[in-house]
């Protein structure tokens, strides 16, 4: 079980804990929800190159998000997907946590940057 913890803020950024999927039970289609609600598989058990640091994949409903404010970071197809920059904040505060895939040319899921989140409360 997992707990993500904003490291600047320590807000808490998802709501019931998050476990360990089994990463060949993943679905790799495009549009897809890659994963379950409240599971996480590791970044680097996926096909998927990042130009970020991406640790955990989790589904984007396992926790709590807003868009980065720079509106240039969110392109993709058809919805946000970009790879190479993190587009997520914290809900509380402007610390960039994650990335969001959501257009058609991969599976959906957010990732979750070991830059932004601790996974003890940091207080
Ligand atoms: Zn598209
Ligand atoms: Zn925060």
């Amino acid at each position: 079980m997992m707990d993500f913890y904003c490291n600047k803020c320590n807000t808490k950024i998802n709501e019931d804990p998050i476990e360990e999927f089994d990463s060949s039970q993943i679905k790799m289609k495009s549009e897809a929800q890659l994963l379950p609600v409240g599971k996480f598989v590791y970044a680097h058990d996926v096909q998927i190159n990042f130009g970020v640091e991406i640790k955990y994949l989790v589904h984007q409903h396992s926790v709590r998000f807003r868009y980065h404010e720079d509106s240039s970071r969110h392109h993709g197809c058809c919805g946000p997907s970009n790879f190479e920059q993190l587009t997520l904040i914290c809900p509380n505060c402007k610390n960039e946590i994650g990335l969001i895939s959501g257009d058609c040319l991969f599976p959906h899921f957010v990732g979750i940057s070991p830059k932004g989140i601790s996974l003890k409360p940091l207080w």
